[in-house]
């Protein structure tokens, strides 16, 4: 019986080997490189045990020389890794194959097979028929083995057409990007990444809860693909999941708008950062403003709900962006936009080497000005990132105070309005906003057709009751989790805190140092004093903030923070004199992007320890996005 081929788009999984005669090798010996590249892979993803205690491996010697001492893990032989994003891409183009570094992050097994292949093809000639052939490349064999489980959002199919942009924002965050930056972005033909858009498209199995490991890299404008209506459209017939599509709006004329309706749920985030043609012009380059400014009534006639996103960038001035801001404001709550997201804005070193604003006065103004137009505005205002507004304003941190309600959502219906804070849901008491937020998930996904809700109004104690069937456009069962009730931000889960003290229990740690970052050290901090697992104070826990090394620029978000800028904040740490922790416990939101722990580098967290010589322990939490 003939065997059966896999299917021809599977080949699009093919990765480019890197043979020059210097490659990526750290030691100039095939073998002693080929020893140290498989030793340097294994340890990346296993941990040699004598005697039931976990060794700590370094460096190797030879049974033929047993006086050298070859390293493994110098960053000088890991220099390979340092390619840069421009280069991995032209190489990439080249091959038309995938972005190893992209791949690793997320499914590291590839960067080892890529490793172990090199170092053996400096040692060994692979033959055929008996000749010699030669091999730059190699793809997966079966990609069934290569499934991962996975919440089947259908952005981890079409996210792969967002490799261009037909805007040029003066704030483009893409463009700051550091060379070593291991989410590069996609760059092939549009044809080639249609075909592995249709080959994820094969193994999404939302039924299953399996899809491909992904690589994405940074996301650009999925509707400029020329195929995305024929993957949208596949993938509908395999999931009624929400597409939550970031775009410009550039394309969001009539017909564009009435073929996404056609394929509902659908929900937006609609980049329209002003609702001034000439502004719009300026910002983002776009040469015709008017389509994505008429796009938001367009939307609402269709019955699509869209976040409009604001980049508050200012220029030519601070007073011009906040002018320009509050009527950009009014124009997305006169045509019912879901809600209104304002990102404050940061750039990285490589984006400007020169100062070009001041950071502490541009967030604070914009802050104001959004708790303003707070006010007279309907639709609810949200600042990202949520916690900077909360340690401006909120002298106690994670409380579950409403700051918006969707329209024509059930609690806006319900009565219940801004500045309430629940105290209880239906029956349950409500201590913080995670908490709030995870009950009032659980109450709309039970499908129940009412709920209780307690708040605090004036100081007084208010019982209302929510009908969760009563609601019209913009809100939406299939979007909203919380009945149309907005807070400011995720907050910090008192839940971490129970995991912090099982690591150091388990540990049997004395000695703490915390590594956290300018906007949860607050929340944390509160949480930590007012914690009865800490109240024995018998365990010493020492809190810094590394700086963001890695961006450079004004960028301090902690889930940005990379391997080296840990360790260089460790290191500062201890030649201050400070004393020697015996344990180091790092939030994991940086090492988050795959299930491997690796940075945005792709560097492996164990790193840290290897570098500084103390134990470092992940406290396992979720990347905060707002
Ligand atoms: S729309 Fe987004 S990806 Fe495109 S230039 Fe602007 S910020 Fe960059």
């Amino acid at each position: 019986m003939a065997k059966k081929s896999a299917p021809s788009n599977d080949s699009v999984f093919r990765y480019p080997l890197l043979l020059e005669p210097d490659g990526n090798a750290a030691y100039q010996d095939s073998l002693t490189e080929l020893i140290r590249s498989q030793l340097a892979s294994i340890l990346n993803l296993a941990i040699p045990i004598a005697n039931n205690k976990e060794l700590k491996i370094d460096s190797f010697k030879l049974l033929r020389d047993r006086e050298t001492i070859y390293g493994i893990f110098s960053r000088e032989a890991e220099k390979g890794q340092a390619e840069s994003a421009g280069d991995r891409a032209g190489h990439q183009a080249k091959t038309g194959s995938q972005d190893i570094k992209n791949a690793a992050l997320y499914e590291p097994r590839i960067e080892f097979i890529k490793a172990q292949l090199e170092s053996l093809l400096r040692v060994v000639n692979l033959e055929k028929g008996g000749n010699t052939v030669d091999v730059d490349g190699f793809r997966l064999k079966n990609l069934k083995d290569w499934l991962v489980p996975s919440a089947c959002d259908p952005i981890e199919v079409f996210g792969y057409a967002g490799a261009r942009c037909d805007a040029d924002c003066i704030f483009c965050y893409n463009r700051g990007n550091p060379p070593s930056l291991a989410l590069g972005v996609l760059r092939k033909s549009a044809s080639g990444e249609l075909q592995e858009m249709m080959t994820r498209l094969n193994y999404f199995s939302p039924v299953g809860g399996q899809s491909l490991f992904p690589s994405m890299g940074s996301i650009y404008e999925v509707l400029m693909h020329p195929g995305i209506l024929t993957v949208l459209r596949k993938l509908r017939e395999k999931t009624p999941a929400v597409f939550r599509i970031a775009t410009n709006g550039t394309l969001l004329t009539p017909r564009r708008v009435s073929q996404l309706a056609a394929l509902q749920p659908v929900y937006l985030y609609l980049s329209l950062n002003s609702a001034s043609p000439s502004r719009r012009h300026k910002l983002m380059k776009d040469r015709n403003p008017g389509v994505a400014i008429n796009a938001l009534p367009l939307l609402r006639k269709k019955g699509i709900p869209y976040a409009t996103v604001i980049v508050p960038w200012p220029f030519d001035s601070l007073p011009e962006m906040l002018e320009d801001l509050s009527s950009t404001v009014a124009y997305a709550d006169q045509h019912d936009s879901h809600i209104i997201q304002v990102n404050l804005p940061g750039y990285s070193k490589y984006f400007s080497s020169e100062k070009l604003y001041d950071l502490d006065e541009v967030w604070p103004a914009t802050v104001a000005r959004v708790r303003e137009l707070r006010e007279k505005t309907s639709t609810p205002i949200v600042v990202m990132p949520g916690m900077a507004e909360e340690n401006y304003y909120e002298e106690r941190k994670n409380r579950p105070k409403i700051i918006g309600l969707v329209k024509n959502s059930p609690a806006a219906r319900a009565g219940l309005r801004k500045g309430d804070e629940i105290l209880e849901l239906s029956g349950l008491t409500v201590g913080s906003r995670p908490q709030a937020r995870h009950l009032l998930a659980m109450i709309q996904e039970s499908k129940a057709a009412t709920a209780k809700v307690t708040v605090k109004r004036e100081g007084r104690s208010l019982n209302l009751s929510v009908n969760l069937r009563d609601f019209s456009y913009p809100y939406s069962e299939s979007i909203d989790r919380h009945m149309g009730i907005v807070m400011m931000g995720t907050g910090f889960q008192l839940g971490y805190l129970e995991k912090l003290r099982g690591i150091i229990d388990t540990c049997q740690a004395k000695r703490v140092l915390f590594l956290s970052s300018t906007l949860v050290r607050h929340s944390f901090e509160q949480a930590l004093v007012e914690s009865p697992l800490f109240a024995s104070g018998e365990v010493d826990i020492d809190i810094q903030v590394p700086r963001n090394n890695f961006f450079g620029g004004n960028i301090f978000m902690g889930d940005l923070l990379v391997v080296q800028d840990f360790i260089d904040c460790i290191k500062e740490h201890l030649e201050k004199g400070s004393k020697r922790p015996d344990l180091i416990v790092i939030p994991s939101s940086p090492f988050n992007l795959g299930n491997w722990k690796r940075d945005l580098t792709g560097r492996v967290y164990l790193d840290i320890e290897r570098e500084v010589g103390i134990p470092v322990e992940l406290l396992d939490c979720e990347t905060i996005y707002d």
